[in-house]
């Protein structure tokens, strides 16, 4: 064999081991014209079924009508060769990828022979080419998103309203601190990342920050911490955090710490607990403060076996002053007063206003209970001296109610009632003067209490009367009209006389349901008399209090059909003392639906003759003291004479109470009385049994 020849066997040999490869010949026309085992393998074709066949078969069909065969042969034949990455179709119809050279063979004088095509099936590398692709766009995608994230915390970490600061663990060296923590920490150094915290913060905020850091650092829940420190924006209280970065393996690098600026909220919170605990108008402690330091002082004095004492403050007359004065001017009294009333206090002491007048006083740790009294003196004198304010000069007094724990009670709400019964029993003995607590009034008070709530059902039960007492004209030897006097007929305690329960009904405010009783009673009995007879009606100086007292006469009048003529109302001095011009106001307009008012029990209490001219009564009745005392007394005696000759020449009526005896009654008809009401003529009876004629001269 020659060598020609056995180098064309060898290269035959060759292109029939290769099985990576597609590797044949086409005639310059496109036809297979040989096949390897690789173009078989590649391509599904055996080599006597291809053989012969134009090589567009291997093409798919939208390039074989496009002519791309053709096209491809011809670049091969132009250019000496053709190479691309495109899609062919194997027997089975299946594509594939494909990396196609065609390489045109000529012989020595330059004719075209053949091609050589050289085909390699390259789907897998395509497919993992795809892959890579897209991959890459999702990468970048992916980090196109990381970027916008990351630019977000930034700015979420500039803007939060706290301080962060990002410490690396191992170099200590701060990553990260933000505007707020560099504005409260940072030093004249401009920046603290990637410095020690030593060398950027300012001094004062060093050991602050690196005790949190480090706790941070130790603690794997985190560290809490509210802290005053000392910093660039001056002392603020921070309520920080510091904790590990953790990574998913539990390892750590940084730590973070988070600080927020509380010290307004904290002064905000301060504020809100000392207006809870204080009274606006005078800045002393109120009733809620004042309950919790009696608590306090109660379980401290058990603790040292010292004395704890309460004291209950009213003053004695600061409404008449609020009323007349004005409530601006009420205000500046009341901080004046109890800037002077904490004078007298020791420091430890609590003075607490407890609303309108009312002050309270804690005194702790006392030795025996005098020295609770001497206090009490020492603040009733501290009030003594006038005020002056605005001008004005004028005293004020303040009665004082004193408990001590352990003596009287040991708790707190106890003790304060007893305080404010004992308060009570000083307004009652006179004001502007204290008393202590001693267990008799708790009993009165019991005693009122029992009273009051029988009063109520008393009221609804029908059990208050009216019992109805002769006044008799001793001109015309009359019975000109009666008195209407209250009976309270308890089923348990028999019959009870108004002044066993009128005064706790003034009290207790149940006087005007009481009050209104009685006037519509006593107008509605005496419209069914049949004669011109007036019926007065006893008014209590509290019912002035209620606005709706002339609506109240207008409507018991109108529901009884009672003439106005007929009925005639009863007060005493007191309803002139006081708030009188609003009063006197009253007054007039019940004079004006044509009752007639009359002056009762004259002589007593701030008896002056002034009054008669304040207001144009219509009857004066004599106290009965005066008359019982009348002909033992010149004192008596000449009292009357004034009242009868100054209501006389006023042209006034005068009725004489408590006539028991023809001798007063003689007497007083000397002295010019026109009318006289006493047992000589008749007790109080209900209305069936009333007097209604006098038989003889004298009573009957
Ligand atoms: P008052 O208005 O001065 O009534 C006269 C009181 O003197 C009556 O007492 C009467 O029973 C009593 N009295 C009459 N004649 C004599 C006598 O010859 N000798 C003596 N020693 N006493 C005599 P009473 O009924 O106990 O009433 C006491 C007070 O109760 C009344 O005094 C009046 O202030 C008050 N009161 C009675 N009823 C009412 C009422 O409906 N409303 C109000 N607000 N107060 C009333
Ligand atoms: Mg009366
Ligand atoms: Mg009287």
């Amino acid at each position: 064999m020659s060598l020609v020849a056995s180098s064309d066997v060898m290269y035959r040999l060759l292109i029939q081991s290769v099985v990576d490869y597609a590797i044949y010949m086409l005639t310059p026309e496109g036809v297979v014209a040989n096949w390897n085992p690789g173009a078989q393998r590649a391509k599904g074709y055996r080599a006597e079924e291809i053989v012969g066949k134009h090589y567009s078969l291997f093409y798919e069909e939208e390039d074989r009508a496009a002519g791309v065969p053709e096209h491809n042969l011809e670049q091969a034949r132009h250019t000496g060769r053709f190479e691309e990455h495109g899609w062919r179709v194997r027997q089975d119809g299946s594509a594939f990828r494909a990396h196609v050279v065609i390489d045109a063979v000529r012989d020595d004088q330059g004719q075209l022979v053949g091609f050589a095509k050289v085909t390699r099936d390259i789907s897998e590398r395509h497919r993992y080419e795809l892959e890579l692709l897209e991959a890459k766009v999702l990468a970048e995608q992916y980090s196109q998103e990381m970027a916008n994230l990351s630019r977000f915390l930034d700015s979420v970490i500039a803007n939060i309203p706290a301080s962060v600061i990002v410490q690396d663990l191992h170099s200590q060296r701060i990553l990260l601190a933000n505007q707020q923590a560099e504005r409260l920490f940072g030093g004249q150094n401009a920046s603290m990342i990637g410095q020690l915290p030593g060398d950027c913060l300012m001094p004062a905020a060093v050991e602050y920050l690196e005790q949190q850091l480090a706790r941070g650092a130790r603690s794997s829940k985190g560290y809490s911490a509210e802290t005053r420190v000392d910093t660039a924006c001056g002392p603020r209280t921070l309520r920080s955090r510091a904790l590990l970065s953790q990574h998913r393996d539990g390892q750590a690098d940084y730590v973070l710490f988070v600080a927020e600026d509380a010290t307004e909220e904290l002064a905000a919170h301060a504020q809100i607990h000392h207006m809870a605990h204080h009274d606006a108008l005078t800045g002393l402690p109120n009733r809620t403060l004042f309950h919790e330091r009696l608590k306090q002082a109660l379980l401290r004095g058990e603790d040292s076996g010292k004395l704890t004492a309460a004291l209950c403050l009213d003053l004695d007359n600061f409404k008449n002053i609020n009323d007349s004065l004005g409530h601006a001017f009420g205000d500046k009294l009341l901080r004046a007063l109890g800037k002077r009333l904490r004078r007298e206090l020791r420091e430890h002491d609590t003075l607490a206003r407890l609303g309108g007048d009312e002050f309270a006083v804690v005194l702790t740790s006392l030795d025996n209970p005098e020295a609770a009294c001497v206090t009490a003196r020492r603040l009733i004198e501290a009030i003594a001296p006038p005020f002056q304010i605005e001008g004005h000069q004028f005293t004020v007094g303040v009665s004082i109610g004193i408990a001590l724990s352990p003596d009287d009670h040991d708790q707190a709400e106890q003790l304060l009632g007893y305080a404010d019964m004992a308060l009570y029993e000083a307004k009652r003995n006179g004001r502007n003067r204290y008393e202590c607590f001693h267990l008799e009034l708790d009993v009165a008070a019991r005693q009122r209490r029992l009273v009051e709530t029988d009063l109520r059902t008393a009221l609804h039960l029908g059990q208050l009367q009216l019992h109805y007492q002769p006044v008799v004209d001793q001109e015309t030897h009359s019975v000109t009209g009666y008195e209407a006097l209250l009976r309270w007929e308890h089923p348990v305690r028999g019959m009870i006389m108004p002044m066993d329960f009128i005064p706790i009904a003034e009290e207790t405010g149940l006087i005007h349901e009481i009050g209104a009783r009685a006037l519509n009673l006593a107008c509605q009995e005496a419209a069914t008399w049949g004669t011109e007879q007036v019926v007065s009606v006893n008014l209590s100086p509290v019912q002035f209090k209620n606005a709706n007292l002339v609506h109240i006469v207008t409507l018991a009048l109108a529901d009884s059909g009672l003439s106005a003529l007929r009925l005639e109302l009863e007060i005493t001095e007191s309803v002139l003392l006081g708030n009188s011009e609003e009063n006197v106001r009253t007054l007039r307009a019940l004079k004006d639906l044509g009752v007639s008012i009359s002056l009762d029990d004259f002589g007593t209490g701030y008896s002056s003759l002034g009054y008669l001219r304040s207001f144009p009564f219509d009857r004066i009745k004599i106290d009965k003291s005066f008359v019982h005392d009348m002909c033992d007394s010149r004192e008596a005696m000449s009292i009357i004479r004034a009242i009868t000759e100054l209501s006389n020449s006023l042209m006034i009526k005068t009725t004489a109470e408590g006539v028991e005896s023809a001798e007063q009654m003689e007497r007083l008809r000397a002295e010019g009385c026109s009318h006289f009401q006493g047992f000589f003529y008749g007790r109080p009876a209900p209305a069936s049994e009333r007097l209604t004629h006098i038989s003889k001269l004298g009573g009957d």
